[in-house]
């Protein structure tokens, strides 16, 4: 049962071959026994999630369908979740029960899918690897002497490992592609607006987006369509119809002009999976796709640029964390400052102290023009790179990171290094543009995601692009041994 996609979860369940609660029951029971090895939930939901399964069984008894009504999820453990844990990965939220849901999880619950828990992630969003979260490093299920990739690393690590068919995840820097190539999943970040971030905790409010990670860009295509719209209570959101992105995957890709950046093949690429991006162009391009080397010259900016912007955002958003409305309070505080230094030094980790240093440096009086301001003015560089392109190509494809998974560990002393491992990834969050991770092939047993962006809010043609990739090839279907 539990290799089933979601799709084919959505059919069994139309066809009454199981019942919701069978289902959940199954993998709840798989999540206990497997997941002590990889520590990809913060927290399970089974009570919640029983109720849900009955209710969205008797609700299908009723006449009702929908391809969700019944489905089992998990969120990542930034989304709130009324009267449940949500931790952010942080000490300084172990202890916060969210008073109400957020947009992403109405949406979802009231599409009828069934919450399994909350996923472990990287503390606050911050991070490539899935090691800085307080509950742990989370495991890669292709060798669990390996990190996932961060920050969603919990929800990838969960669905790799067939622990559940999909969860959500949120993108700042490449939070949902980068660990979904690191575990051969399809995940997809949306363009900015099109998700509602309200109770989202917010990373880098100019950058955050949540989105689906699956094993197939068929299941992408129908979280999403559960998560995305506008919505009131987010400023950002944008009021911009929903297409039907399951409609949308069937599109012949005869003409389809793929632009490939030549700066994305410099050094820094490990040259196997150069070789097996080649592979997946040859692909498309028997499918019918016209191949086109284009140029995103101001790509060397875009990791300083966004090591600027990002802390910045997270140091102002993260303020709020001061022990005194909501989070860790330290004990026996002196006075108010005593309380303020010692609950933040002490409810943060090292890699989000880092953060709020970097940011409030980066905004101090003095720096501001020299740091922050240069950034942004880079930033519209990045964007408008991306405007250029895409007047001649109608997708962008390359890498999605420069190297497979690494070490658990082994870029802990460095925090650049890991920084490094976002160049192909941030350039999309820095535009807004959305942007899709799938599986295309392996390396030394690990696996390796190719990239493909699109212009704003062309969510279902990086979608139909996929499945029809993956409609001709089967590297998406491989499991991890053990799992
Ligand atoms: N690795 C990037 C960072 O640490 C991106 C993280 C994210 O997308 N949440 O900022």
């Amino acid at each position: 049962m539990h290799q089933m996609t979601l799709a084919e979860i959505a059919r069994g369940l139309a066809e009454k071959k199981f019942s919701s609660e069978e289902l959940t029951k199954t993998l709840l029971a798989r999540i206990t026994q497997l997941d002590p090895q990889l520590n990809s939930f913060i927290s399970l939901t089974e009570e919640l999630a029983l109720q849900q399964a009955k209710a969205a069984d008797a609700r299908r008894a009723n006449g009702e369908s929908g391809a969700l009504l019944g489905a089992p999820i998990a969120h990542k453990d930034l989304f709130c979740t009324q009267g449940i844990r949500t931790s952010c990965g942080s000490k300084m939220l172990d202890n916060f029960k969210a008073p109400y849901d957020a947009t992403v999880v109405a949406k979802l619950a009231a599409a009828g899918a069934v919450t399994l828990g909350k996923t472990n992630m990287d503390e606050f969003a911050m991070g490539s690897a899935n090691e800085s979260s307080y509950y742990g490093a989370v495991k890669n299920p292709w060798n669990l002497e390996h990190v996932p990739g961060g920050s969603s690393g919990g929800s990838a690590a969960a669905v790799a490992a067939r622990l559940l068919p999909a969860a959500t995840g949120t993108d700042t820097g490449g939070s949902i592609r980068q660990p979904a190539a690191l575990t051969n999943l399809t995940g997809l970040k949306p363009t900015y607006g099109r998700v509602s971030r309200w109770g989202m905790i917010a990373y880098a409010s100019s950058l955050d987006q949540g989105g689906p990670l699956a094993r197939t860009a068929e299941d992408c295509a129908l979280l999403l369509q559960g998560m995305a719209g506008f919505d009131p209570n987010d400023s950002t959101s944008i009021d911009e119809p929903v297409p039907d992105y399951s409609a949308g995957l069937n599109g012949s890709l005869q003409g389809l002009r793929i632009g490939v950046p030549k700066e994305y093949f410099g050094a820094g690429l490990d040259p196997r999976i150069a070789e097996l991006i080649h592979n997946s162009v040859k692909e498309l391009e028997k499918l019918g796709a016209v191949i086109k080397e284009i140029s995103l010259p101001n790509m060397q900016h875009a990791i300083p640029a966004y090591y600027v912007i990002a802390p910045a955002e997270a140091s102002s958003n993260l303020s709020r964390f001061d022990g005194v409305r909501f989070g860790y309070r330290c004990e026996d505080p002196k006075n108010l400052i005593d309380l303020y230094k010692r609950s933040r030094g002490e409810g943060f980790g090292p890699e989000v102290q880092r953060r709020i240093m970097v940011g409030a440096y980066a905004l101090s009086a003095g720096y501001y023009d020299a740091y922050y301001l240069k950034a942004q003015k880079i930033r519209r560089l990045i964007k408008n790179d991306f405007m250029t392109a895409f007047n001649e190509v109608d997708i962008i494809l390359g890498p999605t990171t420069p190297n497979p998974a690494w070490k658990l560990g082994a870029k802990n002393s460095d925090p650049v290094a890991a920084y490094l491992e976002d160049v192909y990834t941030i350039t999309a969050n820095l535009a807004g543009l959305p942007g899709l991770s799938m599986p295309a092939g392996f390396v030394d047993g690990l696996p390796v995601g190719v990239q493909l962006l699109a212009p704003y809010f062309q969510e279902s043609r990086l979608l139909n692009v996929a499945h029809q990739y993956q409609l001709n090839t089967d590297w998406h279907t491989r499991t991890p041994t053990g799992f």
